[in-house]
C-alpha cells in the first residue's frame, strides 16, 4: 500500500503554507455576499479539523473578523484569501485554490446560491442550496 503524502497548500507568495494531516472533505462553491467581496468570486472551499493542520509558515498570516460568528484567514503580503473560520468550531475552512495538482479534490455543492450574481453560471450537476445545506 502507498502511504499517503500529506497535502500542501500555500499562497502566491508562500508567506503562508501549510500541511493537512488526515482526509479533505470536497470542495463546496460558496456565493455568499462575503465569500464574493473577499475572494473577488465565489469561494472554493475544502474543510478539515484545525487539528490536522500544520503551519510550515505562517508569517504573513492575518485574520479579519467578518461577522460575529466566523473570522478570515488572509495573506497580508500577497492577498491571498486563505482560511474562513467558524470562531467556535474546531474545523476550518481552506480555499481550494491553494493546492497544487493532483489535488485530489472533488467539486460537489453550491451553497448560498441566494447570494450568486448574474455573470456566471450554476453546474446543474451540484448539489444547490439555496442558503446553507441545513
Ligand atoms: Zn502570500
Amino acid at each position: 500500500m502507498k502511504k499517503t503524502q500529506p497535502q500542501i497548500a500555500r499562497c502566491l507568495c508562500g508567506g503562508v503554507k501549510i500541511k493537512i494531516l488526515g482526509k479533505l472533505r470536497n470542495v463546496i462553491n460558496c456565493h455568499c455576499k462575503q465569500c464574493m467581496k473577499t475572494h473577488g468570486n465565489f469561494a472554493a472551499y475544502t474543510n478539515c479539523l484545525e487539528e490536522n493542520i500544520v503551519f510550515m509558515n505562517k508569517s504573513t498570516l492575518r485574520w479579519y473578523s467578518s461577522s460575529n460568528l466566523a473570522k478570515r484567514g488572509f495573506c497580508n503580503k500577497c492577498g491571498a484569501s486563505i482560511f474562513y473560520k467558524i470562531k467556535k468550531g474546531n474545523s476550518i475552512s481552506i480555499s481550494a485554490g491553494l493546492f497544487d495538482n493532483p489535488t485530489k479534490l472533488k467539486t460537489d455543492t453550491n451553497i448560498f446560491t441566494k447570494g450568486k450574481l448574474d455573470y456566471y453560471k450554476l453546474d446543474p450537476n451540484l448539489r444547490n442550496f439555496s442558503r446553507s445545506e441545513k
